[in-house]
């Protein structure tokens, strides 16, 4: 399957920092502009969400986060944790999990605490 990246949301160095990662650690084919890197024959999506989380883990950017689109399995995103409110998506402050209201993740979130 295909599997699309979008950078579009954040700032030059941290697409620089991704794609470098996607380079040295996917060997698909790949395709990048400035919003969308494009990885062709990947298994799934979550895969290169854990390769990006743990690269954003290393150098230390706990601002941003790797979200899943809701509407599109093999699409993921990479966006600003105060950013994500205003495009129209929640996220678990725990687990980093994007829901497409407050409610859905209030309740998300109780599972946290037992
Ligand atoms: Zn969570």
């Amino acid at each position: 399957m295909v599997v699309k990246i979008d950078v579009s949301y954040i700032p030059n160095n941290i697409r620089c920092i991704i794609l470098d990662v996607v380079d040295r650690v996917v060997p698909s084919r790949k395709e990048s502009s400035d919003k969308m890197i494009t990885l062709y024959n990947e298994k799934n999506a979550e895969e290169i969400k854990h390769i990006l989380e743990e690269e954003l883990r290393l150098k230390n950017l706990s601002d941003y986060v790797i979200s899943e689109n809701t509407h599109d399995e093999s699409e993921i995103a990479v966006l600003k944790k105060g950013d994500i409110e205003q495009l129209g998506l929640y996220v678990c402050m725990h687990c980093g999990m994007p829901f497409e209201s407050e409610v859905q993740r209030t309740v998300h979130e109780r599972m946290h605490y037992f």
